[in-house]
């Protein structure tokens, strides 16, 4: 039985409930900042090998870790440099997650046998509230099956996970919409070994030197899969590509994944149009970009076109997650 708990007014009851819970063993959804945790003791190796189950995720992928103080990071890594010591500062609580050297009190099943962990404080107040009292870090992958489009709602968290975890705790939905950075510092240099909403040029404005690292374990996974044939359309003339294609491909269910200034361009002329977002609101477009995913995987039809966001900030982190759908199908 899986017990649903509305946190979003933070009673310390219900905090304390799924504090214990964590402390016992159990598996609790949780709201972040970013999207949805499964979340579970990051001591207790059960707990840990029950979420690797439920996921369905390659033992060898490694789980990143909530803390909520520099105590609980102590416990867990070791190493920690003046570079290191600036990223926190700047970005903590927050979607960083700092790859250190680990100890021994976690268990080798958490990191897939590395001997680095992810840790990050979050910023969401409700899982920072529960870490606290149950005073253990949490291991919170995304609350996702493994390939899966990551939750930012938690009424799609339940429908995936009731009968699956212990609690699921409804903090609303994340405000960000997408996974943290993760960086991992070597010498002087920043390595990105995952795009978040903490990007490049942010982290540049600290001095530092970042690279974008090649070697970028969740590469190749889709995780955006939304399990149909997606086209980007790329170039400024896209309204004439997509009008083009429409008149071409008459025997196909096309949608369409644009901007909301489009949609009456295109909405009598497709099977579906999905509004990702205005053009002018990046951040909004990312904030929703799951939801939008989700509606695209859901609607009934054989392909999407999907408009292009200018390559910077926001916009190429938006144009990475898309590019990660559409396996190289451009026109
Ligand atoms: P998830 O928790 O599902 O968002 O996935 C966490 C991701 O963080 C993993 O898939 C890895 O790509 C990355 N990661 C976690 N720990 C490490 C580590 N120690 N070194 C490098 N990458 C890591
Ligand atoms: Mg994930």
């Amino acid at each position: 039985m899986t017990k649903l708990i509305d946190l979003k007014k933070r009673d310390s009851k219900l905090i304390e409930e799924c504090a214990e819970a964590i402390k016992d063993g159990k598996l609790v959804v949780l709201p972040t900042e970013t999207v949805y945790g499964i979340g579970a003791n990051a001591l207790d190796v059960k707990a840990v090998r029950r979420i690797f189950e439920i996921k369905k995720r390659n033992k060898n992928n490694p789980l990143i870790v909530l803390v909520s103080d520099f105590d609980m990071l102590d416990k867990i890594a070791y190493g920690i440099t003046d570079i290191h010591q600036k990223l926190i500062d700047k970005f903590w609580p927050g979607p960083l997650t700092i790859i250190f050297n680990r100890k021994n009190s976690l268990p080798d099943d958490v990191t897939g046998n590395l001997d680095t962990i992810g840790v990050r404080i979050p910023g969401n107040e409700i899982v920072l509230d529960i870490i606290r009292k149950a005073k253990v870090p949490i291991t919170a992958p995304s609350a996702n099956f493994s390939g899966k489009l990551s939750i930012i709602d938690p009424k799609l968290a339940y429908q995936e996970f009731n009968g699956k975890v212990d609690f699921i705790v409804d903090g609303g939905i994340s405000d960000i919409g997408v996974e943290s950075t993760i960086v991992k510092v070597d010498g002087n240099v920043i390595y990105i070994l995952r795009r978040g909403k903490i990007l490049p040029e942010d982290i540049e404005k600290l001095g530092f030197s970042v690279r974008l690292s090649d070697n970028i374990p969740s590469k190749g996974n889709k995780h955006y899969s939304i399990g149909k044939k997606a086209i980007l359309v790329t170039g400024s003339n896209s309204i004439d590509k997509i009008t083009n294609y429409i008149d071409n491909h008459s025997s196909q269910k096309i949608g369409v994944i644009g901007f909301d200034e489009h949609y009456t361009l295109f909405t009598e002329k497709v099977n579906v149009y999905i509004k990702m977002g205005s053009v002018y609101h990046y951040d909004a477009i990312l904030k929703n970009l799951f939801n939008t995913l989700n509606e695209a995987k859901e609607a009934d039809n054989d392909v999407f076109l999907i408009e292009c966001l200018e390559e910077h900030g926001i916009g190429k982190l938006v144009m990475d997650k898309f590019r990660a759908i559409c396996d190289n199908e451009i026109i």
